[in-house]
C-alpha cells in the first residue's frame, strides 16, 4: 500500500512552507497552518464492499424476502496488544474489539439476525432477559425495525451506560429481584404465555448466526490462532465462536482449529467449576464485579463445555481483583477500554500461562465484548480521576514539560 505523505505545512495566510515533523501550531506572520496532500488517485485502496455481519451471508440464514434490519455491525477492529503480548512473551496477542460495535457489544452481532428474522416472522413485540448488553442492543435493534422492546432485568444489577441506553432507546423495563438467572426465568414465562413476544436471548438460534461472525472475522484477518479467549457467563458466545469455526472447517476454509479458553468471574463460574471438577452444579446467589457474566445458571452449559472440549481447550474463573486489574492494564498499557466482564480475558489468560495451558511463543486472540463506557457511573469509583494538586501537577510539568 502507498502511503500519503504530507508534503509541506503551508500557511493559510501568506503561504510560507514548513517542514512536515516542526512542531508548530502557527505561522511566523500568526497565521494557521495546514498540510498539503499529495493526492492519490484512489479514495480508497479497495473497492467497496460489505463489511460486518451480513458480509458472511452464505453461512447465516434467513426468512425468504426478509428485510434486513442492520446497523453495520461487526468489522470490529482486531487490535494488537504489543506492550502486553510482549511482556508475556506470546507470539502475537490481539484483542477482538466488541465494543465498536452500535450499541458497544458484541450483542449486536447476533442481534441484527434475530430482529430481521423476528419481523420477517410478524412479531409485534421482542422481549428478553439480561444483564444489559443484550436489552441495550435488542432496545435499538428493535426501534430500527419498528417493534416493541420489552426487557427484563435484574434490580440494581445493571451497569449505567446500560440503563442510560435502555432509557435513550425508550424500552419497556420489568426489574425482578435477585440475578439474571430469576430474569432469565422469568421471561421464559412471559414468552409461553404471550405468543406474540418473540424471545430474543441466546437460546433463540437466530442470535448463534449472527454471532458466530466474530470468528469469521478473526481468521480472515489473520488466519487461525492457537488460542482464543472468551469470558463466558451464558455460554451462548463460545458456543457460537466454536460452531462458526467448526464451519469454516466443513467449508474446507481452514483446516485446524484453535483451542478454546473459556474465563468466568470467580464468583459465577459454574462452567469453569464443571469443567475442572467434572461435576456441573448451579450457583444459586452468583456475585462478581462482572455484571455482564454474573451469571449462576448458564443456559448453555453443556455446549460450552462440549465446545471447550472438542477444542482442547481450558476452562478457568479468575477473581475480582484480577478482573479489575486487567482492565486497568488494557487501559493504562494498550490504552484499550473494555467493560470488566472483557478483561476476563486478560486475567484469564495470565492464569493459562502459569499453568502452562497455553505456551509463550503462541498466537493469542482475546474477545473484547464490550465498550469500557458501558460502566462509565462505576469506572471512577474503581480508579480515581489522577486530578492534579499544584505541587504534583507542577512536578509533571517540569519534568515532561522541559520547563526549568
Ligand atoms: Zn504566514
Amino acid at each position: 500500500m502507498r502511503r500519503c505523505e504530507p508534503n509541506a505545512l503551508v500557511c493559510d495566510k501568506c503561504g510560507r512552507r514548513y517542514p512536515v515533523f516542526e512542531n508548530r501550531l502557527r505561522c511566523e506572520c500568526g497565521g494557521l497552518l495546514h498540510f498539503e496532500i499529495k493526492s492519490i488517485k484512489n479514495l480508497t485502496s479497495q473497492k467497496p464492499k460489505i463489511r460486518g455481519v451480513w458480509k458472511y451471508k452464505n453461512f447465516i440464514p434467513i426468512p425468504k424476502n426478509a428485510e434486513i434490519i442492520s446497523m453495520g455491525e461487526g468489522a470490529t477492529p482486531l487490535i494488537r496488544l504489543k506492550r502486553i503480548g510482549d511482556m508475556l512473551k506470546l507470539k502475537d496477542l490481539f484483542i477482538k474489539l466488541e465494543g465498536s460495535n452500535p450499541t458497544g457489544s458484541f450483542k449486536d452481532r447476533g442481534m441484527t439476525v434475530a430482529v430481521t428474522a423476528a419481523k420477517a416472522m410478524g412479531a409485534r413485540a421482542v422481549i428478553s432477559a439480561s444483564t444489559g448488553n443484550t436489552a441495550a442492543s435488542m432496545s435499538a435493534y428493535a426501534r430500527r425495525a419498528g417493534l416493541q422492546a420489552i426487557v427484563v432485568v435484574p434490580k440494581g444489577k445493571i451497569a449505567g451506560g446500560k440503563v442510560s441506553q435502555l432509557a435513550l432507546y425508550g424500552a419497556a423495563v420489568l426489574e425482578v429481584i435477585g440475578s439474571f438467572d430469576n430474569a432469565m426465568k422469568k421471561v421464559l414465562e412471559l414468552s409461553e404465555r404471550y405468543r406474540g413476544f418473540y424471545l430474543m436471548n441466546s437460546i433463540n438460534p437466530w442470535r448463534i448466526e449472527g454471532q458466530k461472525t466474530v470468528a469469521f472475522e478473526i481468521v480472515e484477518e489473520i488466519g487461525v490462532p492457537d488460542w482464543i479467549v472468551v469470558p463466558v457467563g451464558n455460554g451462548g458466545n463460545i458456543f457460537s465462536i466454536w460452531k462458526g469455526l467448526n464451519e469454516l472447517r466443513s467449508a474446507g476454509i481452514i483446516e485446524n482449529l484453535p483451542r478454546i479458553l473459556a474465563v468466568q468471574a470467580s464468583g459465577a463460574s459454574p462452567i469453569a467449576n464443571a469443567f475442572q471438577t467434572g461435576k456441573y452444579a448451579d450457583i444459586s446467589s452468583p456475585s462478581t464485579v462482572a455484571s455482564a457474566i454474573n451469571i449462576g445458571r448458564p443456559v448453555h452449559w453443556e455446549r460450552a463445555i462440549k465446545a471447550i472440549k472438542e477444542s482442547s481447550g481450558q476452562a478457568v474463573a479468575v477473581n475480582d481483583d484480577n478482573i479489575l486489574k486487567s482492565q486497568l492494564d488494557l487501559a493504562r498499557s494498550e490504552g484499550i477500554g473494555v467493560e470488566s466482564a472483557s478483561a476476563v480475558t486478560l486475567a484469564g489468560l495470565r492464569r493459562a500461562l502459569e499453568e502452562e495451558w497455553i505456551e509463550k511463543g503462541e498466537r493469542v486472540v482475546l474477545i473484547g465484548t464490550g465498550n469500557a463506557l458501558k460502566e462509565a457511573d462505576q469506572i471512577p469509583n474503581r480508579f480515581p480521576l489522577n486530578i492534579l494538586q499544584s505541587g504534583e501537577g507542577l512536578e509533571i510539568f517540569r519534568k515532561l514539560g522541559g520547563e526549568m
